[in-house]
């Protein structure tokens, strides 16, 4: 307990002479001038970069948030103007089929016209062909007559030219429209795959220094655990909050065992021995587990979690808060199992360590 108080307070030392070498001549002068602990964090941080000539992970993690924020709203602004050219091109594509379609009729308007002009103008021949013979003035009366009609049917079929060509106007100018819409959009798609291109590099590049920061944490939590057992010199007496998950026979150990690898210790006795947490924490499974029958496993403050294999009865649900040494369960022989026994494993980081020389350096032997 001692190291450990001492261990801590090397940081605050380390902090504190930090203070001063950041803010030479005004660290206590003013109040207000790096004195909270986020200060002194970002100094440190700082003094750390400077040292090592480059960005600090944590830095470099904001930094490489931000580009992804950053992306994302481009992402987004794409999507929009992709969804708005998409609208105008569709608009521009019904309004040249609307178009079309007033040609055609426009068209047929015209055609029917010019039949009618020339049904009257093949009328007004017979008439004249067939050699009737009609005085003068029932022949000049005919000749009025249909000259009058031919002339308007004619100026009829001047109106429905008129009004195809208009349409044809109409219908270029909606084709231009779509064309300068398709145009549009098709920018947008390629800016939109771009956006997106940049997003998900600016993702894996995030999630790359992610990765990176969670493996140097586990390093630097894996150094101060080892630290205890480095500087402790004789074997340390039991840890205070760690007690032997049940009392039996220790029948098998932590490596390779039938051609797989055994990632626990076997504590065999009676079925019904207690199970006791080896830690206070929280438990985070009770109930059936494929090859173990039932388990509990608990999640500690420290990080740690532990695993209770085969057992008989589970005496704690999901979410419940135990202390080191509660009973949580009874010995069992449930699942893949040749006779009642706890198996008992410890996950670090994920990692299922060996848990004899652990509780060997907490003053507990099996
Ligand atoms: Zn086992």
């Amino acid at each position: 307990m001692r190291a450990r108080q001492l261990r801590r307070a090397a940081p605050i030392a380390l902090l504190a002479s930090l203070t001063l070498i950041s803010t030479p001549g005004v660290a206590f002068a003013d109040p207000a001038a790096a004195t909270s602990s986020q200060d002194v964090r970002t100094a440190l941080v700082a003094k750390q970069s400077e040292q090592s000539g480059e960005k600090s992970l944590d830095q470099q993690i904001a930094s490489a948030e931000k580009a992804l924020e950053k992306a994302k709203n481009q992402v987004a602004d794409a999507q929009r103007k992709l969804d708005n050219t998409t609208s105008v091109h569709d608009k521009a594509k019904q309004a040249t089929a609307k178009a079309q379609d007033r040609l055609a009729q426009a068209r047929k308007q015209l055609d029917k016209a010019e039949s009618d002009q020339r049904k009257a103008e093949q009328r007004v021949q017979k008439h004249e062909s067939a050699g009737f013979s009609f005085d003068g003035m029932v022949d000049s009366v005919l000749a009025f007559l249909g000259s009058d009609v031919t002339d308007s049917l004619g100026e009829e079929v001047e109106n429905k030219r008129e009004a195809v060509s208009q349409a044809e106007n109409a219908v270029g100018a909606a084709e231009r429209d779509g064309t300068k819409a398709k145009q549009a959009k098709s920018n947008a798609e390629q800016a939109h795959e771009q956006a997106t291109g940049r997003q998900d590099e600016a993702q894996s590049e995030l999630d790359k220094l992610n990765e990176r920061k969670q493996a140097e944490e586990a390093k630097k939590q894996e150094q101060a655990e080892a630290a205890p057992a480095d500087g402790g010199g004789a074997a340390p007496a039991a840890a205070p909050g760690i007690v032997k998950p049940a009392e039996g026979t220790f029948t098998s150990g932590y490596g390779a065992r039938w051609g797989t690898t055994h990632y626990g210790v076997d504590i065999a006795n009676s079925i019904g021995t207690p199970i006791k947490s080896a830690m206070s924490g929280t438990v985070i499974s009770s109930g059936p587990a494929s090859g173990f029958g039932l388990w509990v496993r608990v999640q500690h403050d420290n990080g740690l979690i532990t695993v209770y294999g085969h057992i008989d009865q589970s005496l704690v649900a999901v979410g419940q808060r135990v202390e080191a040494g509660q009973q949580i369960a009874t010995m069992g022989n449930r699942g893949q199992s040749t006779g009642p026994h706890l198996h008992f494993e410890i996950h670090e980081n994920g990692a299922k360590i060996d848990p004899l020389p652990w509780l060997q350096a907490h003053g507990i032997t099996l």
